[in-house]
């Protein structure tokens, strides 16, 4: 996405940056959901949000194998739309700035969302969940059991594969 310098809000800084060297990141499918707009979204999902969809690209369908032994699972995705340049940021566009990273804002240098979303089914190659906050056809980059979910089940860790 272009970035424009002039549409920063009072107190907000940029940084003037080569372009983005590709992290070499494979989205894995996409996500479907109600919110065609930025202002659709809301600012964090709910567990009880609507309906959403994680589409997930054949070769990866049998990746999801076992995940419906979770009823919370992680997922990360690519806030595709997101500018990437700020520093800091203005969110309520009052001048009353904050660092980036002391942000949870879709806008960072690399706009990685996470949320914990409900799932309710699976269908095949798509995870039917609640809990979303983002644009229909973000790009899915990962999902994960929910950490919290997982560590009492957890074995020992095994030698090998970390
Ligand atoms: N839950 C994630 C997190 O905490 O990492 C994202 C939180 S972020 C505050 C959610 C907002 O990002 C939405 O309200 C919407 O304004 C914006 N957004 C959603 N999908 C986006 C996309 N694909 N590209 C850019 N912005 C997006």
């Amino acid at each position: 996405m272009e970035q424009d310098s002039t549409d920063i809000r009072p107190g907000e800084r940029l940084a003037h940056l080569a372009p983005a060297e590709d992290a070499c990141l494979r989205f894995i499918g996409r996500i479907a959901t109600p919110f065609l707009t930025r202002e659709d979204c809301p600012r964090q999902g709910d567990l009880d949000g609507p309906v959403c969809r994680l589409e997930v690209d054949p070769p990866w369908s049998d990746a999801l194998d076992g995940i419906e032994a979770f009823e919370t699972i992680e997922v990360l995705y690519w806030l595709h739309e997101s500018r990437r340049d700020l520093i800091t940021q203005s969110p309520r566009g009052d001048g009353q700035t904050r660092g980036t990273f002391s942000l949870r804002s879709p806008v960072r240098p690399n706009p990685i969302g996470t949320s914990c979303v409900r799932l309710v089914r699976r269908e095949g190659a798509v995870l039917v969940v609640r809990g979303l906050d983002c644009l229909d056809g973000t790009p899915l980059l990962d999902i994960k059991p929910d950490r919290c979910a997982y560590t009492p089940q957890v074995a020992e860790k095994a030698a090998d594969h970390g």
